[in-house]
């Protein structure tokens, strides 16, 4: 559960899920074992989405995240981000920024006491067609679920985009739309999908201390 793995762009052809890229994050705390399973798109949902935010001048926790991540972790939640990357793909940013950005948010987080307990990413481009990770592909969500050893019903997916969400249904898994992101610019009717207005009123729809189900 704790080594870094990035791998070769240049060969997706036989990529699996073993090969998609994740890591453990700064400031995790010490792995314990949980039933549920929390899974965030990062920008939109923990930080502002500037659009590929990669420097840290576009580093704004979102108000309310930290609060969620706490509560979500009381009711027995792991919490692991799934995030699409495809600057790194379009070399628009190197991923040593993505990893710098990544360090200063959970350092930010961790002083709210709010942890991480795996980051995934796809570093792909949009339109790489042989990638397996990309959102809407259900690729880090499976390896995710495999990873932490929980069953569908037992995972939560909060992302702001619709690729979240049809990622987090290809994945048999519950996806909810949050409003605090680019949702009001993608095409498409938001109102098909469950929703919340940040991630912090999800926590306080699903993740209540005491909460055994995810219903
Ligand atoms: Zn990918």
């Amino acid at each position: 559960m704790n080594s870094m793995h990035s791998m070769n762009c240049s060969d997706l052809r036989h990529m699996t899920l073993q090969d998609i890229c994740s890591y453990l994050p700064p400031y995790a705390l010490p792995y314990t074992a949980k039933k549920k399973l929390l899974l965030c798109d990062r920008d939109g949902v923990l930080n502002e989405d500037t659009h590929f935010p990669h420097l840290m001048q576009d580093l704004r926790i979102l108000p309310g995240a930290a609060e969620a991540l706490r509560m979500f972790r009381a009711a027995g939640y792991n919490i692991a981000v799934v995030s699409n990357q495809g600057g790194i793909g379009m070399g628009l940013y190197p991923e040593a920024d993505f990893f710098t950005f990544n360090e200063e948010l959970c350092r930010l987080l961790a002083q709210e006491g709010a942890y991480l307990d795996r980051i995934y990413w796809c570093p792909h481009p949009e339109g790489q067609t042989d990638c397996i990770c990309r959102k809407p592909k259900p690729g880090m969500i499976l390896r995710a679920m495999a990873d932490f050893g929980v069953r569908e019903e037992d995972v939560l997916l909060a992302g702001d985009r619709f690729s979240d969400v049809q990622a987090a249904s290809s994945a048999h898994v519950q996806g909810y739309l949050l409003r605090s992101g680019w949702w009001r610019d993608e095409k498409g009717n938001p109102g098909d999908w469950p929703a919340a207005d940040s991630l912090r009123d999800l926590a306080a729809l699903k993740a209540y201390a005491g909460n055994d189900k995810i219903d």
